[in-house]
């Protein structure tokens, strides 16, 4: 492999620029030229692209969001288009593509591989966790931080005024995160896509722990189960409290990523690039056991991440 292209695209996610760094670094000591896309597929189509260099991804570790920038394509859907991708890939002469992304990103990154035999290695970035095979992927550590942090706040003012806050958290197809964010505050119920939530009984709950003398409460919501208005709605009146909304919305994208994510970051990106080097296209870097490993695209995304019963089943207990 002489020349390695990357972009990062869809859902942007803090850790990319780690990820960006660890691949142009660890293809620097390889003597392998790195070339970065614009704004994902878009930097392809465009021939939009700055080349990296060992110096040039210094300091950016820290940084949140993506130096590439990201953007969403929906002309990928095409199969021309994409034929013209990867022309303009073999043109410039990139022999490895990396594509740091969510679901949506790494089914181009599939479809290029089988069409047209781009040798592509995806990385996962997405701060829903919602990517299979994976027990993490780049920014839901850092995302979580920021939804618990954000959390812990409310429930001082919580406290102080007796209310009742609903918090409305990412995640339209998992409850990932606002299920460990639940855990890690103490919420008293979280409401995630996977379970349907029995609102009398949850009512219920909270106003007999309002009677025993709980003097706040914090419910987690998950954007792909509820609104955190309709939530309200079926509170109203019934719970004891004073309640307030809050959605945390796009700040969970943002932010310098954690040590958690940093390393992540800065493993995967080695690990693709080894991996390339290993001829391992049509893949993804995966965290399995502790260990990056590749698992194919096609296995990737041809299932769906569950969330585990048993994390499910401990705030249940614990809430
Ligand atoms: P994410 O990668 O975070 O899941 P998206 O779902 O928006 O974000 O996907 C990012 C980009 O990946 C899209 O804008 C498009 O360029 C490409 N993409 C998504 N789905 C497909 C698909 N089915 N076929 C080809 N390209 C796709």
């Amino acid at each position: 492999i002489k020349k390695i292209g990357i972009i990062t695209s869809g859902g942007d996610a803090p850790g990319m620029n780690a990820a960006v760094r660890a691949v142009t670094r660890t293809a620097a000591s390889k003597n392998i030229d790195v070339i970065g896309f614009y704004k994902g597929y878009a930097g392809i189509l465009d021939k939009d692209y700055i080349e990296l260099t060992y110096s040039s991804v210094g300091g950016i570790m820290e940084k949140g969001g993506t130096i590439l920038r990201t953007a969403r394509v929906p002309e990928f859907k095409n199969p021309e288009i994409r034929a013209e991708a990867a022309k303009n890939l073999r043109e410039l002469g990139v022999d490895g593509l990396v594509v740091i992304g969510g679901e949506g990103s790494l089914t181009g990154a599939k479809l290029l591989y089988e069409e047209f035999n781009v040798p592509v290695i995806g990385i996962p970035a997405s701060i829903d966790n919602d990517i299979p095979h994976t027990d993490m992927a780049i920014g839901v550590d850092t995302c979580l931080n920021t939804a618990v942090d954000a959390m812990q706040k409310l429930k001082d003012t919580a406290s102080s005024h007796e209310r009742a806050f609903i918090v409305e958290v990412m995640g339209r197809g998992s409850g990932y995160i606002a299920l460990m964010s639940g855990l890690s505050v103490g919420a008293e119920a979280v409401i995630i896509p996977e379970v349907p939530v029995d609102y009398n009984e949850l009512t219920d709950r909270i106003w007999q722990e309002r009677k025993r003398g709980k003097i706040n409460c914090i419910v987690v919501v998950a954007e792909g189960a509820a609104s955190a208005y309709s939530v309200a709605r079926h509170f109203e009146n019934k719970i004891g409290y004073e309640t307030r909304i809050t959605i945390l919305g796009h700040i969970q994208r943002g932010g310098s990523p954690t040590a958690f994510d940093r390393i992540l970051a800065s493993r995967m990106g080695y690990s693709a690039v080894n991996f390339l080097l290993e001829g391992k296209f049509g893949t993804m870097v995966a965290l399995e056991k502790g260990q990056t490993v590749t698992v194919p695209l096609e296995k990737v995304l041809s299932e769906k991440k569950v969330l585990d019963p048993q994390l499910i089943e401990l705030v249940n207990t614990l809430s």
